[in-house]
């Protein structure tokens, strides 16, 4: 706009001179309308000056440009352009100066003008190259600027993943092998920033903790096994006791299948074992009790139910069995039993006497009644004699009885007999 202004400056100043030129050379009214023209061509010539004289030294911060202003100021509008007006008003008077002379004295007054104009352009246009530098130079910078927070940005994603996404995604997975049961110790995390290690070792104490809980857990199920097992059998022989038979009966009966023979209940109990204990002590007498579940206990088939009664009196459970079975698998025993050494340091032997109920069908309301009734025929096999087994309720003795034939007594137990 000042480059502009210092054009309309050095224009209206040419401009003008021309008006004056043309007076020179034109009379009446045309020298009257140069006159008019003029008159405003000087109006907008102060109205520019003024101009640039408020905005141009401000502007351009120059010196430089005030001087030439003031350079302007002297040689035309105090040198030329008064000429110019002088020559315009005394235009008509005889000794007016011709064309070419009043051009001579007035042009050189412009010159300060062209100076001005070409100044300003000169300073606008090394502005505008100042300016361009500096953007060029900002540009630069900002361009390095965002480089470095790129390679920043980069350097911290790369070291976020490193050291906090990939262990926190470890971590996860660990915690889901935790959750899932595995306690397995898991490879060490490298590169793991600070608060990320302590994660990983509240992790280790947390799957350390587990795997005691799990330790304590397996204990206390073994211990409950363990408790299970002693409250079911008998301490000193192994075998089930009165309460635990009970329950495996219910088992048996409720999972009887189809072509079901029959349910047998067979009691015993060691003849004379009294005599045992006097004789050779409470601890052989118990030794006794253990060989006799011992011996016993292998003859009977992996369904069958063998259980202590109480005392020297034994109770077996024969499930899915004919009568003949049941009676045949008593007899068997009783001589399994008599044949047997019970202690071979002191030449032991034993019998026992046998009571055997049989049912082609069985409830467990009713499988009670059957012990009752073989513990009464085994009663009947000891008034019978012993060493034998009774079938009936009936008394006379060759029916009734298995047919035995009692051999020479068995040395412990009929001596201490
Ligand atoms: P019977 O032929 O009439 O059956 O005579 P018995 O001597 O076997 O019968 P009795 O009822 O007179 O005696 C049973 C004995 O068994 C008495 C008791 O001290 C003994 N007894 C019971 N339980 C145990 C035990 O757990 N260990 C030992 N050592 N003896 C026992
Ligand atoms: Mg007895
Ligand atoms: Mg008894």
């Amino acid at each position: 706009m000042l480059t502009s202004m210092a054009g309309t400056l050095r224009e209206h100043a040419g401009r003008l001179g021309s008006y004056v030129v043309m007076m020179l050379t034109s009379q009446g009214q045309a020298r009257s309308h140069y006159r008019s023209a003029f008159d405003r061509e000087l109006n907008s010539l102060f109205e520019v000056n003024a101009l640039l004289k408020t905005y141009a030294p401000t502007t351009l911060q120059s010196q430089a440009v005030a001087r030439l202003l003031d350079q302007v100021t002297l040689s035309y509008f105090a040198g030329s352009l008064p000429y110019a007006q002088r020559v315009a008003f005394e235009s008509n008077i005889d000794n007016a100066p011709t064309p070419a002379e009043f051009t001579a004295n007035y042009v050189p007054g412009m010159k300060s003008t062209e100076i001005l104009r070409e100044f300003i352009e000169t300073s606008a246009l090394t502005s505008f190259d100042r300016v361009r530098e500096n953007a060029v130079k900002a540009m630069l910078v900002s361009a390095s600027l965002a480089g470095m927070a790129i390679v920043v940005v980069i350097g911290l994603a790369y070291t976020l993943r490193r050291s906090l996404f990939r262990p926190m995604l470890a971590a996860i997975g660990q915690i889901d092998e935790i959750a899932a049961g595995n306690l397995a110790t898991p490879p060490t995390m490298p590169h793991a920033g600070r608060e990320v290690r302590e994660m990983f070792q509240r992790l280790d104490i947390l799957r350390e903790q587990q795997r005691f809980k799990r330790h304590l857990e397996m204990e206390r199920k073994s211990m409950t096994e363990e408790l299970r097992r002693l409250s079911q059998t008998d301490s000193l022989t192994g075998l089930l006791n009165r309460r635990a038979l009970g329950e495996a009966v219910g088992r048996l009966l409720s999972a009887k299948k189809t072509g079901f023979r029959g349910f047998s209940v067979v009691m015993f109990d060691i003849d004379h074992f009294k005599s045992i204990n006097d004789r050779y002590g409470h601890a052989v007498g118990d030794r006794a009790l253990q060989r006799v579940s011992e011996i016993l206990g292998p003859c009977l088939r992996p369904d069958d139910l063998f259980a202590r009664y109480g005392g020297e009196e034994f109770i077996i459970v024969l499930c899915d069995v004919s009568e003949t079975s049941a009676r045949s698998t008593a007899e068997r025993l009783r001589e399994t039993l008599a044949q047997a050494v019970i202690d071979g340091e002191h030449g032991l032997t034993v019998t026992a006497s046998f009571g055997v109920d049989w049912r082609a069908q069985c409830t467990f309301e009713d499988w009670e009644k059957l012990a009752v009734v073989a513990d009464k025929r085994l009663y009947q096999a000891k008034r019978n004699g012993r060493n034998r087994v009774c079938f009936s309720d009936a008394l006379e003795e060759k029916t009734i009885v298995s047919a035995v034939k009692v051999g020479p007594a068995a040395p412990g137990v009929e001596n201490a007999a």
